[in-house]
């Protein structure tokens, strides 16, 4: 048995991805990608297929790696990132499967320019057996709030993409589809229709198919943007979702492919747009990098959805602005720069929102009341505060994620008779979390709450109170986390 050098009581610094992280890419095993961070590998693609890799291995190099983080003398890209966190040693799980990474190929049928395997020239085939890897975890292994970036390359591409689908299906482990969708794949129309995938993730990148061409490699637009359309009906039946990217580059950023991402969007009606920029110079360190003509687009293309009732998602939020510096600087100068574009734009002209003529009904909005913690209080719309009881009272927590998973144990709430969690992805319901049980919204008036708590990740926020309003018992308290 390897030294283990902490004792349970140690507090040491550590990180969700180092813990139950699996980052299977085409140089081999490690625990996260995080782009401008790269933790280093637990082995080579050569020594998976050599068998060096069972279960025991990959708890040994996470404890390794976890070390190393905490040894002043050591070099590893995790010191500078700012997922780490402290944790008492003894509370650490090395045995689980949390979030995966699936890029154990890089061939594509693009030929993207800011991607890194065209600048490398590397089109890799399947380099290794990752099911294999993956099935060295049990079910009981699975983390409630696991999920998988299922990318590549493109995985369209691969001849047992099936194969894959259904482990993650039967593992109930949430699916992030990142395709290029110049395929159509009837296996992902089918998971984003049930819900076993979660999100397709599409870089569209263009508003024109000549910009497309240059930027991607392949004269495939229209066909991408046919493709999508289907896709987008799959995710208009409520389980799955389709998200279209714009990654800022130099080259897309000009008004025609504004103007025209922005209307096909109006069109395909996906059910998210995900807008960020192109960080490769940043993460190849070019100094003096200016990102400003970029971020003058991205505002631009953001405030002309806005005014048609689309409300993009900024995407490097959950990215690149959470490990880096560098990010949330990038980010504040785009918040800054939509400020100032937006007192020229009109909103809230009734007949320039265009309706979403897949659902069919328009979103209901809310504004509920703010709770917040330590003291816990009830913070009303029209601003006066008060104390929230919760003694004795049914209360459901909406999402079900890490936030809210905080808050079914925090000693303000004890008191509280809990339900469970209340969340939209299939894959999640019927699992669960410390006890409590995951229920579909569908089940809520059922289930006869006094208060909803609801924590929504900033993306999900509108479609969350969107369907809490469609299924909570009028009368009932719903509260949302203050920020
Ligand atoms: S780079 Fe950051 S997120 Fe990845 S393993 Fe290291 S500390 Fe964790
Ligand atoms: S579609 Fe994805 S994998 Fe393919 S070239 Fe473009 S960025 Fe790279």
């Amino acid at each position: 048995m390897p030294f283990d050098p902490f004792s349970p009581d140690d507090i040491v610094k550590t990180c969700c991805k180092l813990e139950s992280g699996l980052n299977l890419s085409v140089e081999g095993l490690r625990a996260c990608t995080r782009g401008a961070m790269m933790p280093p590998l637990f082995c080579s693609p050569e020594e998976i297929k050599k068998g060096v890799v069972t279960k025991e291995f990959i708890i040994e190099k996470r404890k390794e790696y976890i070390r190393m983080l905490n040894d002043e003398s050591s070099q590893i890209d995790c010191k500078s990132c700012l997922m780490v966190e402290q944790k008492r040693y003894g509370d650490i799980d090395f045995s689980r499967l949390g979030h995966v990474d699936l890029q154990h190929y890089s061939f594509c049928n693009l030929r993207c320019t800011y991607c890194a395997y065209t600048r490398d020239e590397m089109h890799f085939s399947v380099q290794y057996d990752a099911l294999a890897v993956l099935r060295l975890f049990s079910p009981n292994d699975v983390e409630w709030n696991a999920h998988v970036d299922f990318a590549g390359g493109e995985p369209s591409l691969l001849e047992n993409l099936e194969e894959y689908l259904e482990f993650f299906r039967t593992r109930r482990i949430r699916v992030l589809m990142f395709t290029n969708a110049v395929l159509f794949s009837q296996a992902i129309y089918d998971g984003l229709a049930d819900g076993s995938i979660y999100w397709v993730i599409t870089s569209l990148d263009a508003g024109t198919p000549s910009t497309f061409k240059a930027l991607r490699g392949k004269d495939k637009y229209l066909q991408v943007i046919e493709n999508l359309s289907r896709y987008a009906v799959a995710g208009s039946k409520g389980k799955g979702m389709l998200a279209v990217k714009y990654i800022f580059c130099e080259s897309n950023r000009g008004d025609d492919d504004i103007a025209g991402f922005a209307y096909a969007m109006l069109a395909l009606r996906p059910q998210k747009v995900w807008l960020t920029f192109d960080f490769a110079p940043m993460y190849m360190r070019q100094s003096g990098y200016d990102y400003s003509r970029q971020i003058e687009a991205y505002a631009k293309l953001f405030l002309l959805l806005k005014k048609h009732g689309i409300e993009a998602f900024h995407y490097y939020k959950e990215a690149i602005a959470t490990v880096s510096r560098e990010g949330r600087d990038i980010m504040d100068r785009l918040l800054s720069a939509i400020d100032g574009q937006s007192s020229t734009t009109p909103f809230d002209v009734s007949d320039l929102i265009f309706r979403d003529f897949r659902n069919g009904e328009p979103p209901v909005e809310i504004e509920p009341d703010r709770f917040s913690i330590n003291p816990l209080k009830l913070i009303t719309n029209n601003g006066s505060s008060r104390q929230l009881s919760v003694e004795g009272k049914r209360v459901l927590l909406v999402p079900a994620c890490p936030l809210t998973q905080k808050i079914l144990s925090d000693p303000e709430f004890q008191s509280a008779d809990w339900i469970g969690f209340v969340d939209r992805n299939p894959i999640q319901q019927g699992k669960q979390i410390e006890g409590r049980t995951i229920y579909s919204y569908e089940a809520i008036s059922s289930m006869k709450p006094d208060i909803i708590l609801v924590a929504p990740p900033e993306k999900h926020r509108l479609d969350i109170l969107d369907a809490i309003a469609r299924n909570a018992p009028a009368g009932i308290t719903i509260a949302e986390i203050a920020g």
